[in-house]
């Protein structure tokens, strides 16, 4: 019953469209009103909290992912937020493992995104569920039918409109729900008025009547696109679009409603021995996040749990499959958006904090005793990759020790070359390199600098072929390297080097994405 009534969910966007005045608004009919209007002023607090978030503060982005929870009419709203930034987008893939829907905003002047695409890829590769919520349609935006095609179009989706515009741009009125008839205005409030059909004169009492042709039309042309299919919806195949304004706060309710009645609740996740059910009464649950220095008076480390079955309780203690070391959680977490909060039980779908001194890392699978891993928390191949060199080499020590322990929060990915020269990082975005240097100088003393390195790209090396693994990694000592989990890495220059390493080798796989255990 407790699985049942959750929705961990993610706010998908490109930069610029919304997400962030939606997650206040959300967080607001939510009815954890003292947030709202806080999720900004949030991340302005944090800035002060800790030096390298001066960057953060510098460059008026939000490095920072965090969960924010909130109920209504029974149901338990998860969001997981993810960073906007582009060059944070492996803390964002790493979320999107630990939500069972995402909710797709799209600013309605200018469609999909660069950015909204990418992510769009990772849902699709997870087959999460995906609300679309079609933002801004206060403001003059495009056509809907052509947003409509291009979703469907860019994104291979099938969608089906859940609501219908009244007017448009500063006519803008509000929307017609298409599952169960009924107008939304914005004059109304919040509350929809319910309809017989698109007949119902109702509607020819509410809307002006300029606008009542025209919503007519347009709900009738749009029912040719197919009808919702709650069975395609949550295998990923078909998206319900909303329309609305997250700043006139308009459409946020419906929004709401659709993801507590469709989004789907906490499922099965699959695992390397075995699918794990949310009911079943022992607990497991996978690290999919650590952050650092959430608090000064706490210089702990702080892992985030997703909960995949069972109950989690203060007190307990639980086994960290990786390494079969007990955990103890004496403190669980959970995250009302600034406030640590004392957890006293968590169930799936939940996600909680849990303090540690660095024992657990991303992609940790926490069990009471039996020795599963859950899959999926990725590793993305870095296209940038960098030397890290100290001037003063009595640090050298403390350098390798700090880029670990930066290694296993997720910075950065680190790969100690086997020729023995000095270590290489790996990011996604070049921002991840400014947060380390910080980092090393603020929280470990050792001032570096990046040097350059011939290569554009790391694969990781595969086989079950472990004689050629070995002759391949005798071929290349200058090439290669072991990641923070000691696994093999090549190193290459070019696209045209990658090619012809795979055709040399065919028994070897190159892989650009790898799952962390
Ligand atoms: P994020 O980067 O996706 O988090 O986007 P924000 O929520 O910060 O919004 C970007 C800008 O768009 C801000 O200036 C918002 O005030 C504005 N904005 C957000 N939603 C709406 C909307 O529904 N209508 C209009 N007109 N502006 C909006």
């Amino acid at each position: 019953m407790e699985a049942a009534r959750r929705r961990a969910f993610a706010i998908i966007a490109h930069p610029d469209a919304g997400k962030t005045t939606l997650t206040e608004k959300l967080l607001l009919r939510g009815g954890a009103i003292q947030l709202a209007g806080q999720v900004r002023a949030k991340g302005d607090r944090r800035r002060t909290r800790s030096d390298w978030m001066k960057i953060e503060q510098d460059r008026g982005i939000s490095v920072a992912t965090s969960v924010m929870t909130f109920e209504r009419d029974g149901v338990v709203f998860n969001l997981l937020d993810t960073p906007g930034h582009e060059d944070f987008s492996e803390d964002t893939y790493r979320t999107l493992t630990a939500v069972d829907a995402a909710v797709m905003v799209i600013d309605a002047a200018k469609g999909i995104e660069a950015q909204t695409r990418k992510l769009f890829e990772v849902c699709r590769l997870r087959d999460i569920p995906i609300i679309t919520f079609i933002n801004k349609m206060d403001r003059e935006s495009r056509d809907v039918f052509e947003l409509l095609d291009e979703i469907e179009k860019t994104l291979a989706l099938d969608v089906t409109p859940a609501a219908w515009p009244v007017g448009a741009g500063r006519g803008f009125l509000g929307t017609y729900d298409m599952l169960e008839p009924a107008l939304h205005l914005l004059a109304e409030g919040s509350g929809a008025v319910k309809l017989s059909g698109l007949d119902d004169p109702k509607i020819d009492e509410m809307v002006p009547a300029a606008e009542v042709e025209a919503l007519r039309e347009g709900a009738e042309l749009a029912s040719a696109f197919p009808t919702f299919d709650i069975e395609a919806f949550r295998q990923g195949t078909m998206t319900p679009v909303y329309f609305g304004s997250a700043l006139r706060d308009f459409g946020i309710g419906h929004l709401l409603e659709g993801l507590a009645r469709f989004a789907p609740q906490p499922g099965a996740r699959p695992a390397d021995t075995r699918r794990v059910q949310p009911e079943e009464p022992a607990l497991t649950g996978f690290v999919f996040k650590i952050q650092a220095n959430m608090d000064p008076n706490h210089r702990d480390r702080v892992a985030f749990l997703r909960i995949c079955s069972g109950r989690l309780e203060k007190g307990m203690r639980l086994r960290q499959t990786r390494t079969g070391k007990q955990v103890p959680v004496n403190a669980p977490l959970f995250f009302f958006a600034q406030d640590r909060q004392v957890a006293q039980e968590a169930w799936p779908g939940d996600v909680v904090g849990i303090a540690n001194h660095g024992i657990l890392r991303i992609g940790d699978t926490l069990t009471e005793g039996e020795a599963l891993n859950f899959r999926g928390v990725p590793s993305f191949a870095p296209e940038i990759l960098r030397r890290v060199m100290i001037e003063d080499a009595m640090v050298g020590k403390k350098l390798r020790t700090a880029l670990e322990q930066l290694a296993e929060e997720g910075v950065v990915q680190l790969f100690r070359p086997l020729d023995g020269t000095p270590p290489v990082v790996g990011v996604v975005g070049a921002l991840q390199l400014d947060v380390l240097a910080e980092r090393l100088k603020a929280e470990y003393s050792v001032p570096s600098r990046y040097e350059s390195t011939p290569w554009g790209m790391m694969r990781w090396v595969a086989s079950d072929d472990k004689a050629a693994m070995e002759k391949f990694r005798q071929s290349a000592p200058h090439d290669t390297a072991e990641d923070h989990d000691g696994a093999l890495v090549a190193f290459f220059t070019s696209d045209w080097r990658r090619n012809r390493a795979e055709e040399e080798w065919p028994m070897l796989k190159f892989l650009k994405l790898r799952e962390q255990h």
